[in-house]
Parts: C-alpha cells; sequence; structure tokens
C-alpha cells in the first residue's frame, strides 16, 4: 500500500498547535505519557495471551526501552506489547474521543494570558500528543500482536499525518521523537542525556510494573583492541524500581509517588484530592488503593461513563473500569485494587455475582464514605470541594444504597435559608429546629435564587423557620425515598397543608377558623371558576405578601419533576 496522507480531525489538530507552541513549562511529562501508553499497551497484550492462549505473540519478555540517539537527536520509547492495526492507528491517534476536550479547547481560547493556558495544560491530559512539546516530528511504528504487516505513522504536527504499511514492524509500538534543537541556554530540557531520562523516569514513572530499560550508547569504537572479547554490547540498564505502591509500606511512599500512580490510571493531570489505602487480610486478601479526584470529569453524567477501579489478580492486571468494585454513585472514585484469590479468567458478568467481590465492594464503600465524614469533620475545605465536584453524585445513593443511607446521609451537606454561603448538615439542621418543630422543611428548585424568592417561602421566612434550599433534580427524588431523619419528617413547603400556627400560637387557629366562614362564598366562586385546573381552594397560612399560591398535593409529583417525566415522554 502507498503511503496515504489524512487530515488531522479539527480538535486534534488544535491540541497539536498548543503542544508545538507549547507555553506549558514542564516539558518533562511528555516521557511520563509515552510510558504510560507503553505500559498500558502491555498490560493489555498480556491479558489478551492470558485469554487467548492461541494468540500469536511473544510474551516471554514484556518491556519498555528508551533509547536516545545523541548524533540523530531522537529520542525512542518502544514497547513490545498489544500493538495497533492500520485502522487503529488511524482512528486512536488521528483523532480525540474524549468529549472533555472540546471543552478544554473553549476554555484554553478564552485564558488571557500564558499563566492560564499553562493551568489549563495542566489540568488536562494531551496523552500522545505531548510529544510535539519536545519533537518537531514524531514517527511511530506499530504492530498488533498477532497480526503480520505493521504500520508507520509519521507527523510533523500540523494538518496532516501519513500512514504506510511497513512489512518487518517488530510486535508493539515504538515511537521516535525527532527533538526539537537544542537549546544551548537551557540545558534542563536536553532529552538526549541519559542522566535527564533516568531522573524523569525515577520521578514520574517508578511504579510502572513493567521493566523500563535504557540501553546506553555504545561507546566508539577504540583502536581496535577491543576484537576477541565480543563483549561489547553495553548492558540494558533498567531505570523504575516496578513496586507496585499498592504493595509498598505506607511510610515507604511519598505522596508524590502516590500522585504520579493516580495520574497513569486516571489519565488526569492534576493532583487527587485524597489518596486511601486498604490492606485485608484474612481469608480473602487484597490490596487496594483508592483515589478521590479533585475535580469531577466532564463526562461523569454520561451515560457511557467509564466507571469502576481497575483490577488485578496476584499483579496480573486484569482489567480496567471494574464496575462492580465499587456502587454507581462513587463511579468517580479511581484506583487499584489487587485480590488474591479470584480465577484470571473472571468476566464481567461472572464479578457482579461473585460472593468475595460482594464484600470487596462493601468494605471500599464504607471506606470512602468515612473518608468523606473525616474531611468533614477534620478539614473543612476538602469536604467543600468534594461535595462541591461529587455531592450530586453522591446523593443518588440515598435512593439506591439503603444499607448506607445513614453514612451517606450523614457525610451530606445542603444549602439553606440559615446562611447564605455555608451549607449544612441535617444533624445541624435538627439541632436548630424550634420547639414544637417536629418536620424538617425542604423546598426544592432550579436555582437557590428562584425558590428563596418563592411565595412558599413566605411564611417561613416570618417565622424565622429554616428551609433547606435542594436545587439538584436528584433532591426531588431522595427526599421522598428518604422520608425522615431522626424521627423528623422531611417536608416540602409547596406540598399539602402547612400548619405553622401549630409551631407558633394558639390564637391564629380560631382565627383561621374565622376567616374561612368569611371568605367562604369568594373561596367558593374560585373554586367554581377554576374546576378545570384545580383540586381545592383554601385559604392559607402560608403566604404573607403574596395573595395566592398553588400548592400540590403531599403526594404530587413536584413541578420539576413533572416536567422531568414529561421530558421522557412518560
Ligand atoms: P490515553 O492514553 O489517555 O487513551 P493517548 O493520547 O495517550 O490517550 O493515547 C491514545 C490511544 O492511542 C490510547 O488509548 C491507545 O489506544 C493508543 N496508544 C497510544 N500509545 C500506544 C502504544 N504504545 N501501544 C498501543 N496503543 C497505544
Ligand atoms: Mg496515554
Amino acid at each position: 500500500m502507498p503511503t496515504e496522507t489524512f487530515e488531522f480531525q479539527v480538535e486534534a489538530r488544535q491540541l497539536l498547535q498548543l503542544m508545538i507552541h507549547s507555553v506549558y513549562s514542564n516539558k518533562d511529562v511528555f516521557l511520563r505519557e509515552l510510558v504510560s501508553n507503553a505500559s498500558d499497551a502491555l498490560d493489555k497484550l498480556r491479558l489478551e495471551k492470558l485469554r487467548d492462549d492461541a494468540l500469536d505473540a511473544d510474551v516471554s519478555d514484556l518491556h519498555i526501552e528508551i533509547d536516545v540517539d545523541k548524533e540523530a537527536r531522537t529520542l525512542t520509547v518502544r514497547d513490545n506489547g498489544i500493538g495497533m492495526s492500520y485502522d487503529e492507528v488511524g482512528k486512536l491517534i488521528g483523532t480525540i474521543a474524549n468529549s472533555g476536550t472540546a471543552t478544554f479547547l473553549q476554555d484554553l481560547k478564552e485564558a488571557k494570558d500564558a499563566a492560564g493556558a499553562e493551568g489549563l495544560i495542566g489540568q488536562f491530559g494531551v496523552g500522545f500528543y505531548s510529544g510535539f512539546m519536545a519533537a518537531d516530528e514524531v514517527t511511530l511504528v506499530t504492530r498488533r500482536a498477532g497480526e503480520s504487516q505493521g504500520t508507520r505513522w509519521t507527523s510533523r504536527g500540523e494538518a496532516t499525518y501519513t500512514l504506510e504499511t511497513v512489512a518487518d514492524a517488530p510486535q508493539g509500538t515504538s515511537v521516535t521523537l525527532h527533538l526539537k534543537p537544542a537549546d544551548p541556554e537551557n540545558q534542563l530540557h536536553d532529552y538526549t542525556s541519559p542522566w535527564k531520562i533516568r531522573e524523569i523516569v525515577k520521578r514520574y514513572s517508578d511504579f510502572i510494573t513493567w521493566p523500563i530499560r535504557m540501553v546506553p550508547e555504545a561507546a566508539a569504537p577504540s583502536d581496535g583492541d577491543a576484537e576477541g572479547d565480543g563483549d561489547t554490547a553495553p548492558e540494558p540498564e533498567t531505570l523504575n524500581s516496578m513496586k507496585a505502591l499498592r504493595a509498598r509500606s505506607r511510610d515507604e511512599v511519598s505522596d508524590d509517588e502516590y500522585h504520579e500512580l493516580y495520574k497513569h490510571i486516571s489519565h488526569d493531570w492534576r493532583e487527587p484530592l485524597e489518596t486511601i489505602r486498604l490492606q485485608a487480610e484474612g481469608t480473602f486478601e487484597y490490596q487496594a488503593l483508592l483515589f478521590v479526584p479533585s475535580h469531577a470529569p466532564q463526562d461523569l453524567f454520561a451515560r457511557d461513563f467509564k466507571r469502576g477501579v481497575q483490577l488485578y489478580v496476584k499483579r496480573v492486571f486484569i482489567m480496567d473500569d471494574c464496575e462492580a468494585l465499587l456502587p454507581p454513585y462513587l463511579r468517580f472514585v479511581k484506583g487499584v485494587v489487587d485480590a488474591a484469590d479470584l480465577s484470571l479468567n473472571v468476566s464481567r458478568e461472572i464479578l457482579q455475582q461473585d460472593r468475595h467481590i460482594r464484600m470487596m465492594q462493601r468494605r471500599l464503600t464504607k471506606k470512602v464514605l468515612s473518608t468523606v465524614k473525616e474531611f468533614m469533620t477534620k478539614d473543612s475545605d476538602r469536604y467543600a470541594t468534594f461535595w462541591r465536584e461529587f455531592g450530586t453524585v453522591v446523593k443518588e445513593g440515598l435512593l439506591t444504597d439503603t444499607e448506607n443511607r445513614d453514612a451517606i446521609l450523614a457525610a451530606s451537606s445542603f444549602a439553606t435559608t440559615h446562611a447564605d454561603d455555608e451549607p449544612t448538615t441535617l444533624a445541624q439542621y435538627v439541632e436548630r429546629m424550634k420547639d414544637g418543630q417536629d418536620d424538617i422543611y425542604y423546598i426544592t428548585g432550579e436555582s437557590r435564587q428562584s425558590i428563596e424568592n418563592s411565595p412558599h417561602m413566605e411564611a417561613f421566612r416570618d417565622k424565622g423557620i429554616e428551609v433547606l434550599l435542594l436545587t439538584d433534580p436528584v433532591d426531588e427524588v431522595w427526599v421522598d425515598a428518604v422520608g425522615e431523619y431522626r424521627g423528623k419528617g422531611l417536608r416540602s413547603v409547596t406540598k399539602g397543608e402547612i400548619d405553622l400556627a401549630a409551631d407558633g400560637d394558639e390564637k391564629a387557629g380560631e382565627e383561621r377558623e374565622k376567616q374561612a366562614e368569611d371568605y367562604a362564598g369568594l373561596l367558593g366562586w374560585m373554586r367554581e371558576q377554576l374546576d378545570e385546573d384545580i383540586k381545592e381552594v383554601r385559604l392559607s397560612a402560608r403566604l404573607t405578601v403574596s395573595a395566592a399560591c398553588v400548592v400540590s398535593d403531599s403526594h404530587d409529583l413536584t413541578p420539576a419533576l413533572e416536567n422531568m417525566y414529561r421530558a421522557m415522554g412518560q
């Protein structure tokens, strides 16, 4: 097949431009990205071979190799992993599938200065393309395990890339960076220096469980007396310790090392909010290393959001996104779980049924929830960040996880009329309840502003009764499902008859009876006029300023839910 030229997808082109004219000062991370991809490729191949013994692939010495050629100014990262087919190269390298990228690019355009742009790049992984921070041309040669023909991809990072088939490519992938001209002013970015490579690998990729080897450049041939000993091929040097962090004791591992592992498995470039370690001994042994991200991913609510943590069995990678290990409402948690006694051939379907996996799920879930509770009591800033990013998702658990409902409620907080910018827990609300108040009052709606000004709120404001202001769609649903908290009912201020008089003085009750007689004629007339649209007209104690408001029955849907169901065609 002749060499073919293709155009990058628009978003891909924009990203590439960004990398080439990069303002990002930490260029070293390109090596982390290439090593990370190589490591993934080795994981995938080992697994595929495990599942399909007939696969024609050599898995005897899986490793990553870094070669530097000072003379040619090239740096090559090579793996003998799964590789890519011709079509896969075009699809995986020529386009950007990540839906968050479009938003990222938009934000970037709006970033006014270089510092702003740098901050943004630091937040979003750009994976393979980061090579263009250091190179003005990148060549990738790959052959998918089990296939006979290889593919060469080349690009200068401009509008196009070329693809051609090659006959003699080794199994796996090699990525060669043709490094930008040396900057004599800045020796820091000399990526042809073995010292530099060693340092970067140690810093960012030490925990990678495959050997990362570097072959020193062959020493210049000396005056011919080397003949005879025949042993001149330099020994490759392994740069990483290959120790899985989850297997090392806590005080042996620095926060930075944990963070680099997080970045590798999550493809997030930002630091996580928290690292959680768990060791289970006994009949079913496992080690877990979980990370709570510091930011919700863009696609957290997308139907195809990839959730779950990586599953290993006795150090062997089994799957990404193992959804059986955590419930859906903790789908943002990343991490690694390594179990001792599971079949290597375990499938997703089997996992959902497995008794041990269920046990693990229960334990991991409780651990995450107790960690959040700990944020709440020990580090309110961290709690605030967590709740802002993930509160909406966590509240889904109030509907689905009755076993942990109390723990979820205890870790939840809500906007309230009690304070403008400080949320409250239900426990705090109950503590502040007035004498004789039996219920926890809430109102739901789209925004704090719109519900705070609702006529339903008038009497509560007047009487100084606190109302929770719930603005997430899920709030509509969980309040009904949960119903009460420590014997106090959860009551919407917009539903049914609310007798605030009972909370206050008795005289008001008598007064209302008299009013009802006085207004009987008017109410009757209104009932007749509005017969088609409403069930009943009644005098209300809930208004102080507005003349009238529409109220639904206690068991009716709220307007927002009604809209939601209507939109869903029900
Ligand atoms: P990400 O790693 O976040 O998916 P990248 O831009 O780093 O994004 O890589 C894009 C895709 O290209 C990877 O998901 C993988 O499918 C493929 N890929 C990249 N490098 C390799 C490699 N060394 N071997 C096999 N596939 C690779
Ligand atoms: Mg990657």
